[in-house]
């Protein structure tokens, strides 16, 4: 494949190589462990850090410590690129392993389920989302389905503010509607264009939220692409 990774080290026939519970990253008290997601120096001091989650910590007789992990893709590091619906903090978990240097370790960081990271009170720096598995070869996702809202038909960016209809129930983007986003956060009732031409549009005193996830009914029946 394309891409390349710093550093790509073989730990084959390592002397005196073992098992180790815990890495401390360099000039911090932050401890590593196996299952942890973990933020690289790219090559290019110039890109964002790598992200990766650690599978297993190794050191050699000389102390040299190496970690097996398996990269987390950013959606520009996809075959397919960058979309509209990836958010800022979306990562793919891909099936690509490799073994690095533990001094490429920078900083930890989480990555969340999709439904945990929307519920977020606050995203800092450390907080990542991962809702699809990638296959570096192919380029392939899954799941290869998701649920899509909007006349745009697409998949929630969780970067974007969005309306529910207290109609229909769906999720619609300001713009896609002709709404500002201004005009959409002082909305108190929203109804779409079909459901607002419907005379017995119910009203329901909650009908707006900032995040279609929270409505699992909406989600699965529009299930598809
Ligand atoms: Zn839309
Ligand atoms: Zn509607």
């Amino acid at each position: 494949m394309a891409k390349t990774r710093p550093g790509v080290a073989s730990s084959k026939s390592t002397p005196g190589k073992k098992e180790i519970e815990s890495y401390t990253i360099r000039g911090t008290n932050k401890v590593v462990q196996a299952g942890d997601c973990v933020l690289m120096r790219p090559s290019d001091a110039g890109k964002p850090p790598y992200v990766a989650r650690v599978e297993k910590i190794e050191a050699d007789a000389r102390n040299n410590v190496k970690v097996h992990c398996r990269w987390y893709y950013r959606p520009e590091e996809s075959l397919g690129g960058r979309r509209q619906f990836h958010g800022v903090k979306e990562l793919f978990m891909s099936d690509h392993y490799d073994v690095q240097s533990a001094h490429t370790i920078e900083g930890k960081c989480i990555v969340h389920t999709f439904k945990n990271y929307t519920r977020l009170e606050n995203v800092g720096a450390e907080d990542y989302y991962c809702r699809f598995e990638y296959k570096a070869a192919t380029g392939a996702f899954t799941p290869d389905r998701v649920a899509v809202y909007c006349k745009c038909e697409m998949p929630y960016n969780p970067d974007d503010l969005m309306v529910q209809c207290e109609g229909c129930k769906d999720w619609y983007h300001p713009a896609c509607v002709g709404m500002t986003i201004e005009e959409a956060t002082k909305l108190e009732h929203f109804a779409c264009t079909e459901c607002s031409s419907d005379e017995d549009v119910k009203r329901s005193q909650n009908g707006f939220a900032s995040s279609p996830t929270n409505d699992l009914k909406v989600e699965a029946k529009r299930r598809k692409r």
